[in-house]
């Protein structure tokens, strides 16, 4: 069982716990983004293992009639083993989803990852009519680009500003500076897309330049954030008829997600320290 606080953050150890989790967000009018977790196997069975996991939560969740869609790290399903495993167990995974109906999103690892992972989003994108998404980070340099190819593939965008402490000959440094292509970046999705915008940020500057942009430009777009991050917020945007999807992590790996999510904000290791002291 995941212990109190990580929970925040993780919806569960199992599939049954994370689907649990996707009814209740649904009954508030959010839809939910399942994510495995798991990343960099350097052997072939822990990735079989997690593609397998992957379509078997296919099923359950196309059975479950419930509001929600996937997401698959790359180097989760076999990157670091070989670009032609990664590809066999992503058509695998994205085969089953499109016989079930159910959307896969890539997510994006560092920028070493981003050609093979856009290229496989590229060819599947095209062979089930757009029933697969990709991430593309801000701070890299290269994401104009990526945006201007994918721009012409059929399936949806989350644009985030990047996690990856990548070196400066790829990616901008300073916050202030990915802010601002962050922002110049939407204006390109919301005039140059129609396949679909997803803004992944917990930013309200980003979230109320993309309601801007809705509303010059009329683009339909979604907000996604991450499960125990600003849930207010992601009920107001409900609220405001804005198309809401949580990021619902879950798993026997929880520990080094959570640690990462207290790491990443002094609010939420005071929020840790208070729930364990009681003060
Ligand atoms: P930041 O720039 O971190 O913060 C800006 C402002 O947002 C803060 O000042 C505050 O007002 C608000 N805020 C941010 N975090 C919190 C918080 N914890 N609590 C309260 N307020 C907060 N990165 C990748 O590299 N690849 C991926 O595939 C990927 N997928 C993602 C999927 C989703 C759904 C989301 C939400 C993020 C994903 N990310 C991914 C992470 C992303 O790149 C950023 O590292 C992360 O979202 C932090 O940036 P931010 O825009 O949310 O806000």
């Amino acid at each position: 069982m995941i212990p109190p606080i990580a929970n925040n953050f993780v919806a569960g150890e199992t599939a049954d716990d994370a689907l649990s989790h996707v009814e209740s967000l649904n009954r508030d009018g959010i839809c939910g983004i399942l994510n495995l977790l798991g990343e960099h196997y350097s052997a072939r069975q822990g990735a079989d293992e997690d593609a397998a996991a992957y379509v078997s939560l296919v099923e359950q969740l196309a059975a479950s009639g419930l509001d929600g869609c996937i997401s698959v790290k790359p180097s989760q399903i076999g990157l670091d083993v070989g670009d032609d495993v990664f590809r066999e167990n992503l058509d695998r995974i994205v085969g089953a989803a499109a016989e079930d109906d159910v959307f896969v999103w890539v997510d994006m690892e560092d920028y070493t990852t981003t050609d093979v992972t856009l290229d496989a989003v590229d060819d599947l994108g095209h062979q089930t009519d757009g029933n697969v998404g990709v991430c593309v980070q801000a701070n890299l340099k290269r994401t104009p680009d990526d945006l201007e190819r994918l721009a012409d593939v059929p399936g949806k965008v989350r644009l985030v500003k990047g996690a990856y402490n990548e070196p400066a000959s790829v990616a901008y440094k300073k916050k202030a500076k990915v802010d601002e292509v962050y922002k110049e970046l939407l204006e390109y999705m919301f005039t140059e897309f129609d396949n679909g915008i997803a803004v992944g940020s917990h930013d309200p500057s980003m979230l109320s330049h993309a309601h801007d942009l809705h509303g010059q430009y009329g683009t339909p777009y979604e907000v996604q954030m991450l499960m125990g991050v600003r849930e207010d917020a992601q009920r107001d945007l409900v609220a405001d008829d804005v198309e809401m999807w949580q990021y619902v992590p879950y798993g026997d790996k929880w520990f080094q997600y959570f640690y990462r999510r207290v790491r990443e904000r002094k609010e939420n290791a005071l929020f840790a320290l208070r729930a364990v002291t009681g003060i």
